[in-house]
């Protein structure tokens, strides 16, 4: 019986690595062609400052449209993409588009940021800075609109490099931002060390805003210490007015999250202008 019982449990394991290792390389593949075929789109979803409701930024998203398997989302592809190293050539294309989204904004007489996340070989490799140099000669973007996204864990294993590379990217004038905030191996002594800008507060601590204490705690105290530290704060994933109105009550005025809007197309600014509009009148009247 117990046998038996452990014969299965090995064949019902074996398949699920079967499956998954199939995946990823169906995967793997695949990423090599939808490169070349262009299946990819940036999808920008707002910073909004809820004072007032306007947009001050956007996050650059990627999403992958594949012909046969619909949308992939970046959690099912990033990954794989940074382990073959396919990562690089993806995310300069996300930085072009970028920039000239950017551009594009700017030409409407709107100043905003744009928000782009770096993975971990991208921010090791040796030629982003002359990249992201060229490419903002090449679009004509005002450098200090460019936010890169990087997570603590990329900023921990060679410090030493990590400052230097964050150094580069000052010069050109971009801004740094670390991502998922308070997730990572948070040190909070390395964080004075960093040039970093911008603290964005992870979605796993403002989802139960308010009905875990604790989380609200740690957002309260993630909001402070970023004021003493003279960084800017930004929280994801806000869902709700209640969340909203607790970081406002907190002095973080730039949210990020489904209350105000997901990730969207370009061709869907309109239609979000329109909705922050009727938000910011009935804000007011109520
Ligand atoms: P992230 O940088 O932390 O991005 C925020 C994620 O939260 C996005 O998921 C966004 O769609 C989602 N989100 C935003 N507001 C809400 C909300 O109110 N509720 C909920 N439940 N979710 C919300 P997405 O687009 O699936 O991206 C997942 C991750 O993939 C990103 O996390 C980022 O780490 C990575 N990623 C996406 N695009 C790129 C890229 O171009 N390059 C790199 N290296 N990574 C990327
Ligand atoms: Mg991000
Ligand atoms: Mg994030
Ligand atoms: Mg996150």
């Amino acid at each position: 019986e117990a046998k038996a019982k452990g014969r299965n449990t090995y064949h019902f394991y074996s398949q699920e690595l079967n499956a998954a290792a199939n995946e990823r390389l169906f995967i793997e593949n695949e990423l090599r062609i939808a490169l070349k075929e262009k299946q990819f789109v940036v999808h920008y979803q707002p910073q909004v400052d809820s004072r007032n409701q306007k947009v001050i930024g956007y996050e650059a998203l990627l999403r992958w449209f594949h012909p046969t398997e619909g949308l992939i989302p970046p959690d099912k592809f990033i990954p794989i993409a940074e382990a073959t190293g396919l990562i690089v050539e993806l995310g300069e294309w996300v930085l072009q588009e970028s920039c000239d989204f950017a551009v594009r904004l700017s030409e409407q007489g709107l100043e905003n940021n744009i928000s782009i996340n770096l993975s971990a070989r991208q921010f090791k490799d040796s030629n982003l800075v002359p990249t992201l140099s060229k490419m903002i000669i090449r679009s004509g973007v005002s450098a200090k609109r460019l936010h890169l996204e990087l997570t603590e864990s990329m900023l921990m294993g060679n410090v030493e490099a990590a400052i230097t590379q964050l150094h580069e990217l000052k010069a050109l004038g971009i801004s740094i931002s670390i991502d998922d905030f308070g997730t990572g191996y948070s040190s909070l002594s390395y964080l004075k060390r960093f040039p970093v800008d911008i603290l964005k507060i992870d979605r796993s601590f403002v989802k139960d805003i308010p009905d875990d204490t604790n989380d609200m705690e740690i957002t309260a105290a993630i909001i402070a210490m970023a004021q003493k530290l003279k960084l800017d704060v930004v929280a994801e994933g806000v869902e709700t007015i209640e969340q909203m109105q607790f970081l406002q009550n907190n002095n973080c005025f730039i949210v990020q999250g489904y209350y105000y809007s997901p990730p969207i197309p370009e061709y869907d600014l309109p239609n979000l202008y329109e909705k922050l509009n009727e938000l910011s009148i009935s804000e007011v009247t109520n």
